[in-house]
């Protein structure tokens, strides 16, 4: 038997569902495709969700079982939107794998969100064993995700299965040295898995909006730039910290009054070394910044990547998400980004296929980050099944 990495510790994995031939299961998958509209009803825009949830299914009816699935599909909070029903992706499921049923849309009932017990029942009800493979929808303490292993014997997906051995590696036992690169728009967001980084990581780079909080903790002008001013503080203690955090020294700014996003192209663009002048916006890290991030990154055992480091989708302030982009493709450690849009700048960039892991889930990433472990993960560890963890 091959080891279980620690990582792993204590997850039912398929393997525990014990014999399973003409069993009845029951699948969560994250079949929440992106969908779009056209003269003929809803077509899917990109089917890799889909696409990704067939190794566990086909796994399953290779055993002999009887797979059924379920998923949420966007956000229709418990009533019934026709436009998010699950017809089109169970046809196009039905592409890929026969034979397996799709239930209905489970947020259209309000006892999904609600994690409602008796929804819970009606759920596994004639299954004989659940299997969670929806790593995205892993951080909600929703009825879907933490309900059925309390009833059933259940087991972690494949791809549940890899996001935890690969993102639980990285708090393990990564190789060091363990380069974070943490972007986006808001430090608010991001302040509670920077504070479990500093203590894993050697070297946190931080980009995007949110350096503007440290920057101006630092006691820079930082324009219009984004700024929250009640995490100076924090964003301080942080900077104090044993960890080294570096912030850009260089900045790409936008003239006041000028809009910006995809397809703009009014205003004035500057790069500032010091501070940023009243008025102008910060929108991408400078290319001194740039340069120095990739150095950190490239020589990296480990590289974490969550969010871009500037507003990728103008192409005016896209170039130090590229920069940022490349090295982390090209980096002599493990790369892994962690969803959301540094996974969508990433497939822009055509870097993708040079990534070891692009991890599926945006804010169930997040948090798995942030507390190395989510409430789908405990049900699941707390299944009548669970391998048992020696003390
Ligand atoms: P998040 O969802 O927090 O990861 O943020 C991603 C968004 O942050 C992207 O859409 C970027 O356009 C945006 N972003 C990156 N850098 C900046 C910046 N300097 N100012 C404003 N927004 C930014």
């Amino acid at each position: 038997m091959t080891m279980r990495p620690a990582a792993l510790d204590g997850l039912p994995l398929l393997e525990d569902l014990g014999a399973i031939s003409g069993k009845r299961i029951l699948v969560r998958s994250d079949l929440n495709v992106p969908l779009g509209e056209d003269e003929n009803g809803t077509v899917i825009e990109d089917d890799f969700r889909i696409r990704s949830a067939v190794p566990t299914l086909q796994w399953l009816q290779d055993q002999g079982a009887e797979v059924v699935c379920c998923t949420h599909v966007g956000r229709p909070h418990g009533t019934s939107v026709p436009q998010l029903a699950v017809g089109p992706i169970a046809t196009r499921l039905a592409t890929y794998i026969d034979d397996v049923e799709v239930i209905e849309n489970v947020r259209f009932d309000p006892r999904e969100e609600a994690n409602d017990v008796e929804f819970v029942k009606e759920l596994i009800k004639g299954f004989d064993a659940y299997v969670n493979d929806a790593f995205g929808a892993s951080h909600r303490n929703h009825a879907s995700v933490v309900g059925p292993p309390q009833f059933v014997p259940s087991a972690a997906g494949r791809l549940l299965e890899k996001e935890v051995e690969v993102l639980g590696g990285l708090l393990l036992e990564p190789d060091v040295p363990f380069v974070a690169i943490i972007g986006g728009s808001k430090v608010a967001d991001k302040l509670g898995v920077l504070k479990t980084l500093v203590k894993k990581t050697d070297t946190i780079i931080i980009g995007g909006g949110m350096a503007f909080t440290f920057l101006a903790a630092q006691g820079r002008g930082v324009g219009a730039s984004l700024l929250d001013e009640s995490l100076l503080k924090e964003c301080q203690e942080i900077l104090d910290g044993p960890c080294e955090i570096l912030l850009p020294t260089d900045v790409i700014a936008l003239s006041p009054g000028s809009s910006f996003g995809a397809n703009c192209t009014q205003g004035d663009v500057v790069t500032y070394r010091g501070d940023i002048p009243d008025g102008w916006m910060g929108l991408d890290v400078g290319p001194q910044s740039a340069e120095r991030f990739a150095e950190a990154i490239t020589s990296a055992g480990t590289v974490l990547w969550n969010g871009p480091v500037g507003v990728f989708e103008d192409a005016r302030f896209a170039q130090g998400t590229r920069t940022v982009g490349e090295a982390v493709a090209n980096t002599k450690g493990t790369s892994v980004v962690g969803g959301g849009d540094s996974a969508r700048a990433a497939e822009d960039f055509g870097l993708a296929g040079q990534i070891d892991f692009l991890s599926t889930g945006g804010g169930a990433s997040l948090e798995f980050l942030e507390f190395g472990d989510l409430p789908a993960l405990t049900a699941l560890r707390h299944a009548s099944n669970a391998p048992r963890v020696a003390k």
